[in-house]
C-alpha cells in the first residue's frame, strides 16, 4: 500500500479536520502518502482529489466544519457509479480510503470493500448515533454548544421567570439533549427512546413553582417533535410563560472540544494502522476508551442505544 485516500461526507462535525490531519500524518510517519478528497462521494466521482501532506493539515486541528467539504451523492448507492469511483481511486494510485462520515457514508464504503478496495469509516457526526462507539466525532463539541446555550437560556429564563423548551438535534437520537440536560441542569428531558406524558411534565414544573422556582428549561431531542408544536401541547396546563427555542445548526459548528480532537486523532491513526494490515469494510469505535473496530455489516444490523443510566440520572434530580 503506497497511497490512502480520506474524505469527510454526510453531515459535518466538529472534529473531522482532526481525523484528516491524524490520517495524513500518520500516513507520512509510514512512509506512505495520503490524498484529499474533497466534497465525499460526489468528489470522488468527478476525480476532485489533491495530494495532502503535513503543511496542508497544518492549523486544521482547531478549525470546525471540514476543510474537505461535504456532500449528498445518494447516487453512490448504485453499483456502477461505485465501480466508477475505484476507477477515480485507483488513477490517483490511492490502495485505500479513510471515510468520515455516519451510516449512509459506512454503506458507501462497505460497498467499496466488498469491490475489493479496502475502505474504513470513522463515526463523524454529532448525534452520537453510531452501533458499537461510546462517543462520536463532534457530539463532544456539539454537546457543549448546546450547554453553553442553556446556560444562557437560564439566565433569562431566572429574570423573567420563563419557562424555555429547548431543542437540540440528534436526529433519532437522544444522547445531546439527556447529556445536555444533565450537564445544564433541565427541570426535564425529552428523549424519543422514551415515552413521555405531557401532564408529568407540567406536574414536574407545578412543583417546581410550588416551591418557589419559576423559571424552568425543558431540553427536548428533536427527534421527539420541535419545541414549538411542544409548547403548544404543555400550554393548555397552566401559566409556564413558555418559550420555544430551537438551537439547530449552531451545534454543528465551532472549534472542536479536545475531548473531539483527541478522539478523531486516536481514530485517523488507528484506522491507517488497520489499513496497513489490509484490513477494510470496518468502522472504528471507542469503548471503555479502548478504540475497537467492528465489521461494517454487524453495525448495521444494531442499534445504538442511549445510556439508560444517565437517563435515570437525569429524571431522578428533575422533580
Ligand atoms: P451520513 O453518512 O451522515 O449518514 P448520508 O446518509 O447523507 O449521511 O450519507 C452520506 C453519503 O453516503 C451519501 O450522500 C451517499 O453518497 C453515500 N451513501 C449513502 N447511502 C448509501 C448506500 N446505501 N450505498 C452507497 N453509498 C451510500
Amino acid at each position: 500500500m503506497k497511497r490512502i485516500g480520506i474524505m469527510t461526507s454526510g453531515g459535518d462535525a466538529p472534529g473531522m479536520n482532526a481525523a484528516v490531519r491524524a490520517v495524513t500524518r500518520k500516513a507520512e510517519h509510514e512512509g506512505l502518502e495520503a490524498y484529499g478528497i474533497n466534497y465525499g462521494y460526489a468528489g470522488l466521482l468527478a476525480g476532485d482529489i489533491f495530494k495532502m501532506d503535513s503543511r496542508s493539515a497544518d492549523d486544521i486541528i482547531n478549525r470546525g466544519g471540514t476543510i474537505l467539504y461535504s456532500a449528498r451523492f445518494p447516487e453512490f448507492a448504485e453499483e456502477p457509479v461505485q465501480l466508477k469511483g475505484i476507477e477515480q481511486l485507483k488513477k490517483f494510485g490511492i490502495d485505500a480510503l479513510v471515510v468520515i462520515g455516519g451510516d449512509g457514508s459506512y454503506h458507501g464504503a462497505l460497498r467499496l470493500t466488498e469491490h475489493g478496495f479496502n475502505a474504513i469509516g470513522l463515526p463523524g457526526t454529532i448525534d452520537n448515533d453510531i452501533p458499537f462507539t461510546d462517543f462520536t466525532i463532534g457530539f463532544d463539541s456539539a454537546l457543549q454548544t448546546a450547554t453553553d446555550a442553556i446556560d444562557k437560556l437560564r439566565d433569562t429564563a431566572r429574570s423573567h421567570e420563563r419557562t424555555f423548551v429547548v431543542e437540540v438535534m440528534g436526529r433519532n437520537a437522544g444522547d445531546i439533549a439527556m447529556w445536555a440536560g444533565v450537564a445544564g441542569a433541565a427541570e426535564d428531558v425529552i428523549i424519543p427512546e422514551k415515552d413521555f406524558k405531557i401532564e408529568d411534565v407540567a406536574a414536574k414544573l407545578k412543583s417546581a413553582r410550588a416551591r418557589g422556582q419559576k423559571h424552568g428549561i425543558i431540553v427536548l431531542a428533536e427527534g421527539v417533535m420541535s419545541a414549538a408544536e411542544f409548547a403548544k401541547k404543555l400550554e393548555p396546563f397552566g401559566d409556564f410563560q413558555l418559550r420555544a427555542t430551537t438551537l439547530g445548526h449552531v451545534q454543528r459548528g465551532g472549534s472542536p472540544t479536545a475531548f473531539d480532537r483527541v478522539l478523531a486523532t486516536r481514530m485517523g491513526v488507528y484506522a491507517v494502522d488497520l489499513l496497513m494490515e489490509g484490513k477494510g469494510g470496518l468502522a472504528i469505535g471507542i469503548q471503555n476508551n479502548k478504540l475497537e473496530y467492528h465489521n461494517m455489516l454487524d453495525l448495521f444490523d444494531s442499534k445504538h442505544q442511549p445510556d439508560m443510566d444517565l437517563y435515570k440520572v437525569a429524571k431522578d434530580l428533575a422533580f
